[in-house]
């Protein structure tokens, strides 16, 4: 079986996806006619990415993966965490949701912080999940125009520029997303 169903429709997972998987065809929710809207109500990345890839299995009932990601912070008792794309509201955008954790953390010098991913894998007899992290500090201030979400404020351990500094293959190359990536890619060959 060559064809994997991502439980997703952004243009940049898939991407990523794709570099890494590149004998196998990766496949949107656009492309199997998937259009109704997950809720990811889980209180953990592991709940919400186990929630998508079951509700894409049981309509399409080929093997299928989904992700779910999120900024973990020490100070903040593991915020903005599963609420990553939604810390400032529901409406908020990255700007906002950066304010909030600059804000929330003040002067502290305590700015641990790690990004991590959940990949879920399903088909018919099996559910596995794969976990990617990088840990690294949150910087005092925005930094950088790449990227997308908190990377203007996430600095890598042994770096010391952030996520939107580096080029995007330099992030790609160590990114939470890409180590569980690799990992899903691992399990695959193994099979
Ligand atoms: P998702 O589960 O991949 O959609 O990620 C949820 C949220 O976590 C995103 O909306 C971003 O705010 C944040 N996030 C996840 N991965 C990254 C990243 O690589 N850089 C910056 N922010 C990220």
């Amino acid at each position: 079986m060559n064809e994997i169903i991502l439980a997703s429709n952004n243009k940049n997972k898939l991407l990523e996806f794709r570099q890494i998987f590149s004998s196998k065809k990766i496949i949107s929710l656009m492309d199997i006619n998937f259009n109704n809207e997950i809720e990811e109500t889980g209180s953990t990345l592991e709940q919400n990415a186990l929630i998508k890839v079951r509700e894409v299995f049981n309509y399409s009932k080929k093997i299928c993966v989904s992700d779910d990601s999120g900024l973990e912070i020490d100070y903040l008792n593991g915020e903005p965490g599963v609420y990553s794309a939604r810390y400032a509201g529901n409406n908020a955008n990255s700007i906002d949701n950066i304010k909030k954790v600059l804000n929330n953390l003040g002067e502290t010098k305590n700015r641990k912080a790690r990004f991590r991913t959940i990949i879920a894998y399903k088909d018919s007899s099996t559910e596995k999940l794969f976990e990617g992290l990088i840990n690294g500090r949150i910087s005092n201030s925005i930094r950088g125009k790449g990227g997308f979400g908190y990377d203007p404020i996430f600095i890598p351990e042994n770096y010391d520029i952030t996520f939107s500094e580096m080029s995007l293959e330099q992030k790609n190359k160590i990114s939470h997303r890409s180590l569980a990536i690799k990992k899903l890619f691992k399990f695959f060959c193994a099979k």
